[in-house]
C-alpha cells in the first residue's frame, strides 16, 4: 500500500481555542488508516495548540504557513524559522499561491525562505503552479520550472527534507479541480526536473478544490503522493472522512 499524505491548510482560520476543539472532533471520528500522514498548517498563533494536541501520534505533524527568511530582529509581524521551530512546528510551506498572489512573495524570496527553513530544520512544503492565463498561454511547465529554478537551485544540503505541493492557481479555493490525468502531467514534468536538478526530492502532492468527492480519483493515479487541502479541512470530521476516503 502507497503511503500517503493529507496536508491541511487552515489559512486565516482556526484559532487556538478552536484549534483545541476541532482536534478533539477529529480524533474522536475514530482511527487514522495505516499508510498515511496528516499534516496541519494552522495559523502560527495556532501552531502550539495544535503541537500539543496532536503529541504522541506519530503520523500526524504540524507546521506553519509561512515565514520570514531573517533570522532574527527588527521585522514587525514576522515570524522566523526558529520562532515557529520553538512553538511546535516541524513543517512551513513555502510560495502557496496566497502567498505569491496576495502578498506579493517573488520567486527570489520564496528561495530565501527555502533556506531559512532547512537552516531552521523545518521540512518545506515548496507550492508551485500557474495561472489560468499562463495555462492558456501554454506556459506552465516554464512558470513551473522557473519556480522550481528559484527556490532549490544551490540548495542541495537538506533537500531530502523538501515536498513540492503542485497547486494551479485556476484550481486554489474555487471549486475547480485539475483532472487527474491534468495533475498526473504536470506531476510527471515536476518529477523530471526533480529528477535533474534535485533528485533528493521525491514527494509530491496536488492542491486545488480537493473534496471529498475527488479526493479518491485522484490519489487512484499514482503520480499523486498526497493532497494539500484548505476549504476541505476546516471541518474535522469532513476532514477525517477525506483522510479515510483518499487512503482506502
Ligand atoms: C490551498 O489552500 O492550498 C488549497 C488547495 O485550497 P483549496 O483546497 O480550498 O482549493
Amino acid at each position: 500500500m502507497k503511503y500517503r499524505v493529507f496536508a491541511a491548510n487552515w489559512k486565516m482560520n482556526i484559532g487556538p481555542l478552536e484549534a483545541r476543539e476541532y482536534l478533539r472532533s477529529f480524533f474522536s471520528a475514530g482511527q487514522l488508516p495505516r499508510g498515511c500522514g496528516v499534516w496541519f498548517f494552522p495559523p502560527a498563533v495556532s501552531v502550539e495548540a495544535v503541537a500539543r494536541g496532536v503529541a504522541g501520534h506519530d503520523n500526524i505533524a504540524v507546521g506553519v504557513q509561512d515565514i520570514y527568511w531573517e533570522p532574527k530582529g527588527a521585522f514587525t509581524g514576522a515570524i522566523s524559522g526558529a520562532i515557529a521551530s520553538q512553538a511546535g512546528a516541524r513543517m512551513t510551506l513555502v510560495g502557496h499561491s496566497e502567498r505569491r498572489h496576495v502578498f506579493g512573495e517573488t520567486d527570489e524570496q520564496t528561495g530565501k525562505k527555502v533556506a531559512a527553513a532547512l537552516a531552521a530544520d523545518l521540512s518545506p512544503l515548496l507550492c508551485v503552479g500557474e495561472t489560468l492565463a499562463q495555462r492558456e498561454a501554454g506556459e506552465t511547465i516554464a512558470v513551473i520550472s522557473r519556480q522550481l529554478e528559484a527556490a532549490l537551485a544551490g540548495r542541495a544540503a537538506g533537500q531530502s527534507r523538501v515536498t513540492v505541493a503542485y497547486e494551479p492557481v485556476w484550481a486554489i479555493g474555487t471549486g475547480r479541480n485539475a483532472t487527474p490525468q491534468d495533475a498526473a502531467d504536470v506531476h510527471k514534468e515536476i518529477r523530471a526536473w526533480l529528477a535533474k536538478h534535485a533528485p533528493g526530492i521525491v514527494r509530491i502532492l496536488y492542491g486545488g478544490s480537493v473534496n471529498l468527492k475527488n479526493v479518491a480519483q485522484l490519489l487512484a493515479e499514482p503520480e499523486l503522493d498526497g493532497v494539500l487541502v484548505g476549504g476541505a479541512s476546516l471541518d474535522p470530521h469532513g476532514w477525517a472522512e477525506l483522510v479515510r476516503t483518499g487512503a482506502a
